[in-house]
């Protein structure tokens, strides 16, 4: 039972066009989708890296989890994601080995993916979501 890759990495931005358009003319990235995840209080923007995607995450409510974190600690590094197959196994794996899960059940998020994340508390401060596309 071992993540196949990275499957993202989520960072927290203040302002979703400058940033997409600083992957666009910085790196030559092309953004291939931007979603609005309602439940998350995001809009999101995705770039392809190699196997890895780089997702942006604007908020768009202060008191949502994006918000809340720009605002303790500053844009930056927000997640970073690994691609399973069989994330319902995975949770009840971590979970038996004692991690805290914010998420007991995975849940829909940006980019067709189920996901759903351990707390940073269980998994030295780094936040991790695990997420897996059943689309394929
Ligand atoms: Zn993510």
């Amino acid at each position: 039972m071992k993540p196949s890759h990275i499957e993202h990495i989520g960072i927290a931005v203040a302002d979703l066009e400058s940033a997409i358009t600083l992957y666009e003319k910085v790196f030559g990235l092309n953004c291939y989708n931007i979603e609005e995840v309602a439940d998350q209080k995001v809009r999101t923007a995705f770039f392809m890296i190699g196997e890895t995607k780089i997702e942006l995450l604007e908020s768009t409510d202060p008191e949502g989890p994006i918000g809340k974190f720009i605002e303790k600690r500053g844009e930056g590094i927000h997640h970073i994601a690994f691609a399973v197959k069989n994330i319902e196994e995975h949770l009840k794996h971590a979970e038996e080995q004692g991690v805290k899960l914010i998420d007991s059940k995975p849940r829909k998020g940006a980019d067709g993916l189920d996901i759903a994340f351990l707390h940073p508390k269980s998994t030295s401060g780094v936040l991790i979501e695990i997420c897996e596309n059943k689309n394929r």
